[in-house]
């Protein structure tokens, strides 16, 4: 309201947040989740990215993709930069998650302590890491989508690449929460690259949302 914008969280199809400007005032329309209110919280933040910078355009409706763009869209890299930036404050989050070895561990104390998403957490440690790692979300077995902060490698994934059997986020089974930091194969994830690198694999399972968020932790 300070800043002229109103919240209003409800029902959204085919979008989880949607800003609208009209002249110096706004709406934002935030996807109601039952139990998410550290996503919709940076989905608020991220639209009001959208408010604070990008005035050329009256409207955005922003997708969950939308909502961990880093590298496709500027607009939409801005607005994730901005929403990082004002809930999980470079001053308080780079003592936390700039020099530890990244672990999902470590991303769900920042989700504790910043309120925010594991997702939104984990994306934040990827990118203030001094270490190189990429989150890999999949679901069925396959990679549904990923992120990566420093690409010294030029790995990545195929569309829908199918989870190798041997890696651990593959044998999870339902129940299974979490499981421990262990070295795997490289070409367990990277079956194409050509680079020499080590890997490291954690995951974590979602029972409910039948989702697996697994990072991937590079070493010379
Ligand atoms: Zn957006």
């Amino acid at each position: 309201m300070a800043r002229k914008v109103l919240v209003l969280p409800g029902p959204l199809e085919g979008c989880e947040a949607r800003l609208t400007r009209k002249g110096n005032s706004g709406i934002i329309r935030v996807r109601a989740g039952e139990d998410q209110m550290g996503r919709r919280r940076f989905s608020i933040a991220h639209e009001l990215g959208h408010w604070e910078m990008h005035d050329s355009s009256q409207w955005y409706a922003c997708t969950a993709a939308n909502l961990r763009d880093y590298r496709v869209s500027p607009e939409e890299r801005e607005a994730n930069i901005f929403a990082s930036e004002l809930l999980m404050p470079r001053f308080l989050a780079e003592p936390l998650l700039q020099k530890p070895e990244p672990t999902l561990a470590l991303a769900k104390q920042a989700a504790a302590e910043f309120n925010v998403s594991l997702t939104a957490a984990a994306i934040r440690m990827l990118h203030l890491s001094r270490h190189e790692a990429i989150l890999v979300c999949s679901k069925n077995k396959e990679v549904l989508w990923w992120v990566i902060a420093k690409d010294r490698f030029g790995v990545w994934f195929k569309s829908k690449q199918h989870l190798h059997p041997e890696s651990i986020a593959c044998c999870l089974e339902n129940g299974e929460i979490i499981t421990g930091v262990q070295d795997v194969n490289t070409e367990i994830w990277f079956p194409n690259t050509s680079a020499s690198f080590g890997i490291s694999e954690e995951s974590i399972r979602f029972p409910n949302l039948g989702m697996t968020l697994t990072l991937l932790t590079v070493s010379d």
